[in-house]
């Protein structure tokens, strides 16, 4: 198993995308077989950094399979230390050239970080980490909130790990920014 080129993971991802907007996904790859050939190993060719909205899916929104996306999942998708750790992870060790950032519609934690209060000591320092976004889009639009986000996150990864910016310099690495659409479930780029 080599790894994908990075624009080949992404007419990867944008293909199982198209797939499960039109209904008719594959469902590949998580079969018997499939899971006695993964017991030996994982090459992901794709890190996706969500949510952790039961409504955003990464294997169902990209069609994928088992061992196919490293998936770190925490709510308003934001690089903390474990998530960034996470992430160095799959690009250092197993070499998965592409970080997806997806922020989704109606995202609750975008939506509670331009409500502000209080809302206890671990949510108000998850919270902390939307503030930059949530300073770029002063009329408080949860969907341009979600969007800025994102980029951020995205930017955020490079500035916050020198094991990543390295990769990304070094063109081993793409991390890319998205947002999903729940109501059709598509998958948009924002870089
Ligand atoms: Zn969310």
């Amino acid at each position: 198993m080599s790894m994908p080129s990075i624009p080949d993971v992404l007419k990867r991802l944008e293909e199982g995308n198209a797939r499960f907007v039109a209904d008719v996904p594959h469902n590949a790859g998580r079969d018997h077989a499939r899971r006695s050939e993964l017991t030996t190993g994982q090459k992901p060719y794709a890190i996706i950094l969500t949510c952790a909205d039961s409504r955003v899916s990464p294997e169902l929104a990209f069609d994928a399979g088992l061992g196919e996306l490293f998936v770190i999942c925490v709510a308003g998708n934001i690089a903390n230390t474990s998530s960034i750790a996470s992430i160095e992870y799959a690009v250092a060790h197993i070499g998965t050239p592409v970080v997806v950032v997806l922020g989704h519609q109606s995202c609750g934690a975008v939506t509670a970080a331009i409500g502000g209060g209080d809302h206890g000591h671990n949510l108000n320092h998850l919270l902390a980490h939307i503030e930059p976004a949530k300073a770029r889009c002063p009329d408080g639009d949860v969907e341009d909130t979600v969007r800025a986000n994102a980029v951020h996150t995205a930017h955020d990864l490079v500035d916050r790990s020198k094991i990543l910016a390295k990769a990304v310099e070094d063109g081993f690495c793409r991390i890319v920014p998205a947002y999903y659409k729940l109501d059709d479930g598509s998958v948009g780029w924002l870089e």
